[in-house]
């Protein structure tokens, strides 16, 4: 008898990680992608000798990815390296940069003056952190849930002391231990990863002040991030899975309680055992399985994270006063959380990410030349449809970017791409795009998040960013874990 055949719509990140899991198991994979290339938002972007990472430029947690190369018994196929510093911090109106290392020690001589007893304060601090990520790690992250009861149930058994912790902010949190807004907003910025603000974001996820100062830091990989990609393809291709590009799922069929097709733009039908499904887990049950509980309505009602508004710049000329990661922030933190989610004009004074991957990587850019990844989170497109205004903000943060680090960027450009939210969503399918899908407030995670698997199809199940357990690199290869456990009990190999 042959072994089961999976076909997986998209080759996102959680996808290639499902297909290799899978692989190495035995089963036939095939994946469609809509894209020329693999990777999904971990992409790649080449132009005039320059390389741009276009989303991903670091990741914690690296360890899942030793996970998942053990699993298979293969070394990893690519160089991790940590960052120490993890980032430098630029705030407006001050001349000095932060630069946060992961030494408690040294970080302390970066806040001498500003805020006083730091590293007592700070081991305090992420202790409350490192007993709450340990406590929730198995109990919510690293488990399939099948029912509203069975994940509270879990809930319950997280130590009662992290109780107050649902009902404080994460910025509530800070104020407990620190006095300075610098520590506070440099502590607070990991909470924008989960799509929320420190306003709204619940303390409990002050876990990730611990992953990121504590645990396992932050990590890169030599030559760029797309060697995460190229390395796993390598491994696909030895095991025979199927690539198809520019193949967009467009319709899907099915019968009996089981998905039995998918056909692509061309009108070419798919057929296989099982399927993953890898595109947005919320926006594919609406758009394509017409559930009403995820119809266009109900998914505007849904909290999404921010939009990516992407700068990809080459510049002539090295940038002494830039580091490889560096966040550029403006004043007025607390109102500009505020109206960051609501607003439909482009951000004035914008707060926004860089990342010259050519200080580590020089290959990434010709001789003598920087490349510069700038990321602005902006509102989705339900608030913020229409971006004619596009250059105003590119201009905006071009100048003020070249102002703090005192170099002509400007006169200096030798190539421009800029991806707005609507080239986000009609890259890969982003619902409304939204850069890290679905959002992570409480009502939103275990079994509140649309499943990894199908509510009334047996053979479809779902990896990726909104569904289980949720987004970023190392998230969605803990979801092809979690769905390797399903399908291997409900449709063995064989
Ligand atoms: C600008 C930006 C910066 C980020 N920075 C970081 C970071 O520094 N660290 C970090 O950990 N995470 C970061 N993230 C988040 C991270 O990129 C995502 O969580 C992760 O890559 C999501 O992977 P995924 O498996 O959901 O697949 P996706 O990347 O969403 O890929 C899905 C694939 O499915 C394809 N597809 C969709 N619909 C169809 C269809 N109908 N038919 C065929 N193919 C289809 C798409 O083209 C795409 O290739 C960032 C994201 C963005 C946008």
């Amino acid at each position: 008898m042959a072994n089961k055949t999976i076909t997986i719509v998209g080759a996102g990140l959680g996808s290639l990680a499902t297909a290799l899991r899978l692989s190495y198991k035995g089963y036939q994979v095939q994946v469609l992608e809509k894209q020329e290339r693999a990777g999904g938002r971990l992409n790649l972007l080449e132009k005039d000798g320059f390389t741009f990472d276009i989303g991903p430029s670091f990741f914690s947690m690296s360890y899942e990815f030793r996970e998942l190369f053990d699993s298979i018994g293969e070394p990893i196929p690519f160089e991790l390296v940590e960052l120490n510093p993890l980032y430098t911090v630029n705030m407006a109106g001050q001349d000095r940069v932060f630069q946060i290392y992961k030494d408690l020690g040294k970080l302390a001589e970066e806040f001498k003056g500003i805020e006083d007893d730091f590293e007592v304060k700070a081991r305090k601090y992420l202790k409350g952190a490192r007993e709450i990520f340990h406590d929730t790690e198995y109990k919510v992250i690293k488990k399939n849930f099948d029912s509203i009861l069975g994940f509270l149930m879990s809930m319950a058994t997280v130590p009662m002391k992290h109780l107050p912790k649902m009902f404080r902010t994460f910025w509530e949190e800070l104020e407990r231990h620190f006095d300075s807004e610098e520590v506070k907003i440099i502590f607070s910025l990991v909470a924008f990863f989960l799509g929320a603000t420190p306003f709204n974001t619940p303390s409990v996820y002050n876990l990730l002040n611990y992953t990121e100062l504590e645990h396992d830091g932050y990590w890169n990989v030599k030559g760029g991030m797309y060697k995460i990609v190229e390395g796993i393809l390598g491994l696909l291709d030895k095991k025979g899975v199927t690539i198809q590009y520019n193949t967009e799922i467009k319709s899907v069929k099915h019968s009996g309680g089981k998905l039995s097709s998918v056909t692509d733009q061309n009108g070419k039908e798919y057929t296989s055992d099982v399927f993953v499904i890898n595109a947005d887990a919320a926006w594919f049950r609406g758009h394509f399985l017409g559930r009403k509980k995820y119809s266009v309505e109900k998914l505007d009602k849904l909290e999404w994270t921010l939009a990516p508004f992407t700068i990809y710049l080459g510049i002539k000329g090295q940038i002494p006063g830039i580091h490889h990661h560096n966040y550029f922030l403006g004043d007025n933190f607390k109102g500009y959380a505020d109206t960051i989610f609501r607003s439909s004009v482009a951000p004035k004074k914008p707060y926004y990410y860089v990342n010259v991957a050519s200080k580590s990587n020089p290959e990434c850019a010709p001789e003598g030349c920087e490349n510069l990844f700038i990321l602005c989170p902006v509102p989705d497109r339900r608030v913020k449809p229409n971006w004619d205004d596009a250059d105003t903000l590119v201009d905006e943060i071009i100048e003020d970017l070249g102002n703090r680090v005192k170099f002509d960027i400007k006169n200096n450009i030798l190539t421009k791409v800029v991806y707005t939210p609507i080239e986000w969503e009609s890259m890969f399918n982003l619902y409304r795009g939204s850069g890290l899908g679905l959002a992570h407030g409480l009502n939103q995670i275990g079994a509140f998040r649309p499943s990894n698997k199908d509510e009334e199809l047996d053979n479809l199940y779902y990896v990726g960013a909104s569904t289980t357990p949720g987004t970023g690199l190392p998230i969605v290869v803990i979801g092809s874990k979690l769905i390797l456990e399903r399908i291997e009990n409900e449709y063995p190999t064989i």
